[in-house]
């Protein structure tokens, strides 16, 4: 495309709200971004939250090729041209388009910058520099915070976004994805990542977006956050509390909405209502092959129990309906679909009502089985080709896999996937695994490398390669099935947030099950769920609580408490729409804790509107404090309020939009829906409400304006 003069493009294609002048504007109620044209690049931010400015020096592209590094400074634009909502520039170098943009929704509070990169010829795509702000304004302090905070190694979480703090906001930057390699010092970053990939002749490689956001302080912000707690999945055991990940490096709490609004809009809206799923694994179902129809048979008493629970989603016990060696048998011409036992229990979950979750794998037949084995024996150079850090994980786990940054394999995984969902007797499709081969402990803590020379990636770090794999098999099941339930275990869940892109929900932090006490359960589950959602940015809506002790080890006492059953799943209720069961479905509970499971479960589906948003009241949850959660739609609304405490205790909270997101102006009825018959208030918007709530207890309130 020939280069066009400045004057002229402007002029021709920015329209309405655009003028010649420099400099060039997008502009909403959250944001005004200004750029300079040539080359494009952002120059200032107005924070109009807070009326403060941000200028910027060096957001400027760098991509580094084996051929060569373009920086965007010596590169040709050949167009720009905008809109109200974006500003997009095209540039050519040798070997090379670049097109890029920076997008403004009207809603949003945060810009993203994307670039695609089109090869004129084949070569490789080393590193990609998206931006090298640095930002001035009076009394700006910037800080870089890591998370999640997985593993023993401090400094080695996956993401990172850097806020600048001022005096009345902030701004946040980061790139959207785990494992990039930015840099930070004094008021200037470096938004990097390395992408180490082939490409080829005619290829659009479109790069992870850099995202930059404000948001002004908030009365939140007088109440720190806890400092993170860092879990360790290389000890299967138990979440651990360890320490700080850098001491005083925590987002502020206006940060932290910020964030997970930013979080929200990005990933979309909940595309289900409300679904309590058991985890056949956990839950005493079979987890090998079914050895003959009474093994099948037993686990159809196992759905049939938690159909009688009102549990109406259970993902398999077993990857590949438990047939792994009819996986590991699998060759270029075969075709999968579920054998004869494996469709007898789904079709039997179908004639109960049930939602069946496909459990798939990646790199390993069956991860957690001395009876899996990598896919394909017969293409050895499908596998991953271990360099030191998969080395040193193969030694440790025993692990063997394929490498899934391999075209030929993901295109033949892929197609296996899709044979076995469009059976039609899955609702719901799973990942878990590893990059590795491995049970999935280390994802988080070390990126993936593999020697081969012969996959998508070059010899050495496979990582982004495989990141995207991944990506790429979550948006493959969405375009084949939109309705699909997308559930997600490893990789994803430790990767952090964006990896979550077309996930419906994703495994919890506290995974290992809860203890015997209900009381104490419930209040790790409402704290974790935090942990998740205000130190991690994920939206509330694809956490997924679990409840009750695992059941995988069918040979240990079976740990089961009938006390404060409101409690445990009102907890787990509050905290989102996806739940997760463990349940004795062998062993069996007393016919009225089902019955209170069911009541719950069926009361929760018909607030399922209501428990798509959710606005945590301040306090977290402690002995001696009660905490909560509203869930205000338009004008109506539930209220949790949770007393862990041995004594009576007075909650209280502002009918506004910041206390509780109420905005209705005027009256509203506030009633106790649990427990029943308790006391009515009447109250106006801009109120401090208060309400006693009795020790070790929870409370529903429900709130109603009046008409
Ligand atoms: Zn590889």
């Amino acid at each position: 495309m020939p280069t066009v003069p400045h004057a002229v493009c402007v002029a021709a294609l920015i329209p309405v709200a655009w003028t010649a002048a420099e400099p060039l504007v997008l502009q909403n109620r959250a944001l005004r971004l200004e750029f300079r044209s040539d080359p494009l690049a952002l120059t200032a931010v107005r924070n109009r939250l807070t009326g403060e400015v941000y200028t910027v020096e060096g957001d400027q592209f760098a991509i580094e090729l084996g051929s060569g590094t373009i920086e965007q400074a010596y590169a040709r634009r050949a167009s720009l041209s905008a809109d109200r909502t974006s500003v997009r520039a095209r540039y050519e170098a040798d070997g090379v388009r670049i097109d890029l943009s920076y997008t403004l929704g009207p809603a949003n509070h945060f810009v993203e910058k994307r670039l695609a990169l089109t090869f004129t010829r084949d070569d490789t795509l080393r590193q990609v520099t998206v931006s090298r702000p640095a930002f001035a304004a009076p009394g700006l302090e910037l800080v870089r915070y890591r998370y999640p905070q997985f593993g023993r190694v401090p400094g080695a979480e996956p993401c990172s976004t850097f806020f600048g703090r001022t005096g009345r906001g902030s701004l946040f930057a980061g790139l959207a994805m785990p494992f990039d390699r930015s840099t930070g010092g004094g008021n200037a970053i470096e938004l990097a990542y390395l992408p180490s990939v082939k490409v080829s002749a005619g290829q659009t490689v479109p790069c992870e977006a850099m995202y930059l956001g404000v948001c002004a302080r908030s009365e939140a912000d007088t109440r720190p956050l806890p400092p993170p707690i860092r879990c360790s999945p290389s000890d299967p055991g138990a979440p651990v509390e360890l320490r700080e990940a850098e001491p005083g490096i925590v987002p502020l709490a206006s940060e932290s909405a910020a964030m997970v609004a930013m979080t929200e809009s990005w990933l979309g809206p909940p595309r289900h209502g409300f679904v309590p799923m058991a985890c056949g694994w956990h839950s005493e179902m079979q987890q090998g092959p079914y050895a003959s129809d009474e093994d099948v048979e037993a686990d159809m008493r196992s759905l049939e129990f938690l159909a009688d629970c009102g549990i109406d989603w259970f993902s398999e016990s077993h990857p590949w309906g438990g047939e792994t060696e009819r996986m590991n048998a699998l060759g270029p011409d075969d075709h999968y679909t579920p054998g004869p036992r494996a469709r007898r229990l789904l079709e039997h979950a179908r004639d109960l009502g049930m939602g069946a979750v496909m459990w798939s794998s990646m790199t390993n037949t069956h991860h957690w089985s001395p009876l899996g084995r990598p896919f394909r024996a017969d293409q050895p150079d499908w596998l991953l080709t271990p360099g030191p850090v998969s080395r040193a994980i193969s030694i440790i786990a025993s692990a063997k896999g394929n490498c899934v940054a391999n075209r030929p394999f993901f295109e033949w995984l892929s197609r296996i996937n899709r044979e076995g969902f469009s059976t039609g007797l899955y609702r719901g499709w799973a990942m878990d695994g590893s990059f590795f081969g491995d049970g999935g402990w280390y994802s988080s803590i070390v990126p993936v490398d593999c020697m081969s020379a012969t996959h998508d990636h070059l010899p050495g770090d496979a990582n982004w390669a495989s990141q995207n794999a991944l990506d790429r098999l979550f948006a493959d099941v969405r375009a084949q099935r939109p309705d699909t339930l997308i559930f997600t275990c490893r990789p994803a869940q430790d990767l952090g947030v964006f990896s979550l892109r077309n996930v419906d929900v994703c495994f919890t932090l506290l995974e290992t099950g809860t203890g015997a006490s209900n009381l104490q359960a419930g209040d790790e589950i409402r704290r974790w769920s935090r942990y998740r959602v205000h130190h991690h940015f994920v939206p509330h809506y694809i956490d997924q609580p679990l409840l009750f002790p695992s059941r995988a080890d069918r040979t240990t006492p079976l740990v089961w408490s009938s006390e404060h059953l409101d409690y445990i799943l009102l907890s787990a209720i509050s905290s989102s729409p996806n739940l997760l069961f463990y349940m004795p479905t062998k062993s069996g509970i007393p016919d009225r804790d089902k019955a209170t499971i069911r009541r719950w479960l069926d009361w929760a589906r018909a607030q399922e509107e209501l428990l798509k948003v959710r606005r945590d009241l301040p306090e977290w949850p402690e002995p001696d404090r009660v905490d909560g959660s509203a869930h205000i739609v338009g004008d109506r609304g539930l209220v949790f309020l949770f007393n862990p405490g041995d004594q009576p205790r007075e909650a209280e909270f502002a009918l506004t939009e910041e206390g509780t997101g109420w905005r209705k102006r005027g009256r509203c009825r506030i009633s106790q829906a649990h427990p029943a018959g308790g006391p009515r208030q009447v109250a106006r918007h801009g109120d401090t409400v208060r309400w006693v709530v009795p020790p070790a207890s929870a409370v529903v309130l429900t709130v109603a304006a009046e008409r």
